[in-house]
Parts: C-alpha cells; structure tokens; sequence
C-alpha cells in the first residue's frame, strides 16, 4: 500500500514513510492510495477475532511493508496496556450500544492510536538508527495520551505543551507525574491557541526540524486515523452477533474529525454502517457544513466537552479529497479559498452525497448535563460529557430503524465535575488515578514565546549526545 497527499504533489510514499513524514511535504495530509475493499463474506469472518488479532488484520492492509511477525509484536505490546481484557467492550444500556474506548492508561479513546503510534515510532527509528523529539500542544487529553505513548522509549524525547492552569486537574496531573527523563511538560504562560501557535512556528523553522528531527503526534498523522479503524468493525461485530442485525448507525463525538474520518474509512471498505452521526457541542461547523452546507467558521467557545473545543478540524480535509471524486487540484484551492475567507460552499450534488454517509446534530450544555442526568437515573451508568453529546444526538437521529452505537470516548473520571453537576456527586476513581495527587510533579513553567520554547527544547534534546 503507498500513501498520497490530499494536494496531489506527493505520492507513491510507503507505509513507514507515511508515518515518519506526518504532515505531507506539500502542506496536504497523506491517504491511501486505494482503500481496500472487504467483501460481507470477508467481514463476517472478522467478526470473531479477539481485538489483537483484529487490529492485525486491518492494520496489515494498509501497512504492507512491515513484516507480519513485527507488526502482529506491535500490536500485542500496545493493547496489552489496557485494563479490560476485550481492549474496547461493547456495553448494552437502555437499548444503545456503548463502545467502551477508555480503557487505556489515560482513559480516553486517543490512546487506542497513540499506545500504537509509541511503538511503531521506536520500531521505524529502530530501524532507521535515528531519533526523534516529538513537539506538541494539547488542551488536555492528547497530551498524556502521547506521553503515555511514548514515555521511557529511548529514542524518543517528547515536549508537549499545555496552557498553564487552564487544563483539568485531573488532566495536568496525568502528564505532570510522568517522570521518565524522556518526558518534558512546559506549561505555558497563555492560551491553547498561543501553543498550538508556538508548535506551528517550530515546525515551519524548516532547518530546526530537520536539524531535531522533530515528530508530530496529533490527528493529522495517518498511522492514528488507521488505529482507530478497528474498532468499528469490532463494534459491529459485537452488536450482529447479539441482535442478527446487518446494519447500524455509529455516533461519534466529534472535534477535530479524526475519530468519525476512521469510520468513513470502514464504511468505504464496506463495512455496512447506515449513517456516521456526527456529534458535537456548540463548536458546531461541522454540524454547520452537514446539515446546510456552511462551513464557516466561528469563535471557539469554552463548553463541557473541551477537547471538542474545536473550530477548524484538520482532518476534514481528509474528507473533502473523497467528497471532490479525488481531484487534488480542487482540494488545494479550497483549502487555499477558506484560509482567506472563513468559508466553503457545497452543491446540491456534493451535499446529496455527505447526506448518504452522515447526519448530525450541535448538543448544547444543557442537554448534555441532562443527557448524563436521566442516563444515570434510568440506568446507573455514568457518561462523560464528550459521550453524553454523542448518546443524545445518535438516539435522536437513528429513529429506532437499526442498532446505535455510542463511541464513549473519556472515562467519566476525567470529567468529575460535570458529571457531579449532572448527578450530584463525582464517578467513582479508577485505579489508574488512585493516589495520583500525591504523587511527585515534573513541568516547567514558560513564557508563552517561540523562541523560549525552541531554546528549551534545543537544552534537552537527546540529538547529538
Ligand atoms: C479528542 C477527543 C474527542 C474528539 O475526537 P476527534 O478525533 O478530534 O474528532 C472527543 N472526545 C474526547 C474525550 C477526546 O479526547
């Protein structure tokens, strides 16, 4: 399998280039060449794999230069991270399907990709006799999603930036008690916006990325989106198996468009998903562009869902190059066109079509602090407010036709006070953060300047040394 950028300047790239490369040397993000197709023969068959050997079979298909027998260590030595023996358990409650996706060391559905992403990146550079500093902004869940990734591999530094108090406890002690001297947490004096800025400055210093060999760890990596392709067909081949239905509908609380691009990708392989619902809060323009054909966008607001705080999603991208019939040309000159304007526009033909693959709905405050409210009440289960959004929009989209299945994609845990709006009191601690507060804290305070940031970085770098 070779990969291709979404603007066309780049192509027949392997694999293993692929994910070294991360974002496309032409400003573009890299795709398949073709997407394989499965046949309902060949899909059934995968339905009662354990998750391991699941992921080894859907992996392997689009990652055909790595050896069966690495790739298949890979993969074991990622999932065995996880807490529940299944990886990703379906749960049955009140007649929706919950795709359990948090069962990773920091209890959120990113580290179904980023455990993988840790190992294949100290194989390639393994391979390669290189290293490798990964740098990163996070407003909270990726960055210890990546540090978890990648902690203690030798070589591999990782420098992930967050805005200094203005993440969630929970999430700053989660990166901050990381202690492995490959890992490094500055917290800046300034916004998330100020450190995604701050990344976007380093990696467009040309010679000091090459000269660091520096890593990208967020969505626009496809070695992520491929990850997170498995557990859809894992879903539904839990759920046929209980029901004997053929058909479902996922709905999947969206930000940055990675997590439902992954399931565009399987239904394009033909697994038979009915609609993707895309969820989100009032950051809505994806919402926007599904249901009107309005991508514009607008001012990020703070909700209850802050990692889908999100205005402009990079993967989208990813989607419009399908939604175009594969014309590169058109995909470059309206990404070209909506970073001058704010806006693109959509025929009747083009939106006839996104209706066949998604619908959507925008789930405010409210109704998701209502949503966890009377989930609990009618059955006891817990829901974070990023799976709250995507309960309430898939139950009232599907209409009872088919199945729902609900991507939950953070423990409640790591939300508590929402949660404790919602129903009074705080979910229960999972042992993964028992104890946490006491434990002893690694992070550097920073000026929230490009300059600072790349001095730091260049101080500790494993490079040269
Ligand atoms: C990152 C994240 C999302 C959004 O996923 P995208 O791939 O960015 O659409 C949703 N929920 C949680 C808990 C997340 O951490």
């Amino acid at each position: 399998m070779r990969y291709m950028s979404t603007r066309g300047q780049v192509r027949g790239i392997p694999f293993k280039d692929a994910v070294m490369m991360g974002l496309a040397d032409d400003g573009g993000l890299l795709l398949p060449e073709s997407i394989p197709a499965l046949s309902p023969g060949d899909i059934e068959a995968l339905e009662k794999l354990a998750y391991p050997e699941l992921a080894f079979q859907i992996i392997s298909l689009f990652a055909s230069d790595i050896p069966s027998a690495d790739l298949k260590g890979l993969i074991e030595r990622s999932y065995s991270t996880f807490t529940h023996p299944e990886v990703t358990p379906v749960s049955h409650q009140d007649g929706v399907y919950i795709l359990e996706l948090f069962h990773g060391p920091t209890l959120a559905f990113k580290d179904v990709a980023l455990q993988f992403l840790g190992n294949l990146f100290e194989y390639l550079l393994n391979e390669r006799g290189e290293k490798m500093n990964i740098v990163g902004a996070t407003s909270g869940d990726t960055g210890s999603a990546a540090i978890y990734g990648v902690r203690g591999k030798e070589n591999i530094n990782i420098f992930i930036l967050h805005p200094h108090q203005r993440v969630s406890p929970v999430q700053e002690m989660q990166m901050t008690t990381v202690l492995d001297p490959n890992v490094h947490n500055l917290a800046i004096q300034g916004s998330f916006d100020d450190g995604q800025r701050i990344v976007k400055e380093i990696f467009g210093d040309l010679e000091f990325k090459s000269r660091l060999s520096l890593g990208a760890v967020n969505s626009i990596n496809w070695a992520r989106v491929l990850a997170q392709i498995v557990y859809y067909f894992y879903a539904w081949g839990r759920v046929r198996r209980q029901t004997g239905c053929n058909s479902l509908y996922f709905s999947v609380p969206t930000g940055n468009f990675g997590d439902i691009f992954a399931g565009y990708i399987a239904k394009r392989m033909g697994l038979p998903i009915r609609r993707l619902v895309l969820a989100t809060n009032e950051n809505n323009i994806l919402s926007r562009f599904v249901r009107n054909g309005d991508y514009s966008t607008g001012n990020v607001v703070e909700t209850l869902s802050p990692s889908m705080d999100i205005q402009v999603a990079s993967n989208f991208e990813r989607y419009l190059f399908y939604l175009y019939g594969g014309n590169s040309e058109r995909v470059a000159a309206a990404m070209e066109s909506f970073s001058r304007d704010g806006r693109l526009s959509f025929s009747k033909e083009e939106m006839a079509e996104v209706g066949n693959d998604f619908l959507s709905q925008t789930v405010d405050r409210d109704q998701t602090i209502d949503t966890i409210r009377s989930f609990h009440a009618l059955t006891g289960y817990i829901l974070d407010p990023h799976t709250a959004v995507g309960i309430k929009a898939g139950r009232d989209l599907s209409g009872g036709e088919a199945p729902v299945v609900c991507l939950a994609t953070a423990h409640p845990a790591k939300f508590g006070e929402a949660v404790r709006s919602a129903i009074g009191r705080e979910p229960e601690i999972p042992p993964s953060l028992a104890g946490i507060e006491a434990l002893e804290r690694r992070c550097e305070i920073i000026d929230a300047d490009t300059e600072a940031v790349k001095k730091y970085v260049e101080r500790k770098t494993v490079i040269g040394h």
